[in-house]
């Protein structure tokens, strides 16, 4: 009856033949009690004397290199994961330099054993990309801007962003996302702390409907024929603009007016299925007969702006 010994969850029949006592004191001299000669002529199991686990081994390997440990190195494994607050679930199946991890949000995070290594003696930190996307998007949301993915350009510091006023796609850094200095391509909305005016501007829709738009912007020329007017042939004009002195400024000052416009002139407000097909805008549209008022209130902004020199 052939001898097996259980090796890792099978058994595997013991080989007759002779033990050379220098595999026995190689073995010695490696960390492990030489057990028997196993499976056929080349190969021998060893015992861990660190865990006590079975290993079969190349007498080749046994002689000529450092056999591993299995179990000591997943122990390694498990304990440096710890120390990098990360838990080890297993080895990543396509590359052998890989494991997968839990994450302490609980999200499951693929990394290299020597970045995990790195991470527990302090040297840098593992982040769960999850995360860090969902934080990422918040930042840019604040501004205005929805983060689609990284840099096209393939620069760590910048990623791709679409501005959601207008739709624009564009690669913005992402520490300008995060202190809000972020300026948009296409309409020309500024940062907040840039100048920016406020301005009036008339369209006459192909059914002569007249119309008012206030609005906000760092170029009103620009936005109004780059942007607002889908046939460049539609009569329109910039009836007043007034420099504020930052953007933010001009967003407070602008809702402030619509808030006032709609409470005061409800029926003035014009209902955005007149205007669609013409204008690239979804709401704050007047009915001409409002112009005069709005005038008259950027005309008052201004003459807050800049006090008379006398
Ligand atoms: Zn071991
Ligand atoms: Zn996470
Ligand atoms: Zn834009």
């Amino acid at each position: 009856m052939t001898q097996t010994l259980m090796i890792a969850g099978s058994p595997v029949p013991v080989f007759p033949g002779e033990i050379l006592p220098h595999w026995i004191e190689a073995a010695r001299a490696k960390g492990y009690e030489l057990v028997a000669r196993i499976s056929d002529r080349l190969h021998v199991a060893l015992r861990c004397s660190q865990c006590g686990a079975l290993i079969r081994v190349r007498i080749y390997t046994l002689m000529s290199a450092h056999p591993l440990c299995p179990a000591c190195v997943q122990a390694g494994w498990i304990t440096t994961a710890q120390a990098a607050g990360l838990t080890y679930l297993g080895r990543c199946s396509e590359d052998r330099h890989y494991a997968i991890y839990r994450a302490q949000c609980g999200h499951l995070v693929r990394r290299q054993f020597e970045l995990v290594e790195r991470s527990a003696a302090g040297k840098t930190r593992i982040r769960c990309e999850v995360c860090h996307n969902d934080y990422e998007k918040q930042e840019a949301a604040k501004e205005g801007w929805t983060l689609l993915g990284s840099d096209p350009e393939g620069n760590i510091s910048y990623r791709s962003y679409q501005h959601d006023a207008c739709g624009h796609i564009q690669r913005l850094a992402r520490a300008n996302i995060q202190t809000g200095r972020v300026s948009c391509g296409s309409c020309g909305d500024q940062w907040p702390a840039a100048p920016s005016h406020l301005y009036a501007m008339r369209f006459v829709l192909p059914n002569s409907h007249e119309l008012v738009k206030l609005g906000y912007s760092n170029n009103p020329h620009s936005r109004l024929h780059h942007q607002l007017i889908k046939d460049p042939d539609l009569p329109c004009a910039i009836l007043r603009t007034v420099p504020v002195a930052s953007g933010q400024v001009a967003i407070q000052t602008e809702k402030a007016l619509h808030r006032k416009l709609r409470r005061e002139h409800p029926e003035a407000v014009v209902d955005p299925k007149i205007y669609r097909d013409a204008l690239r805008v979804k709401s704050e549209i007047y009915d001409a007969d409002l112009t005069p008022m709005i005038v008259a209130e950027l005309d008052k902004i201004a003459a807050r702006n800049s006090p008379t020199v006398s």
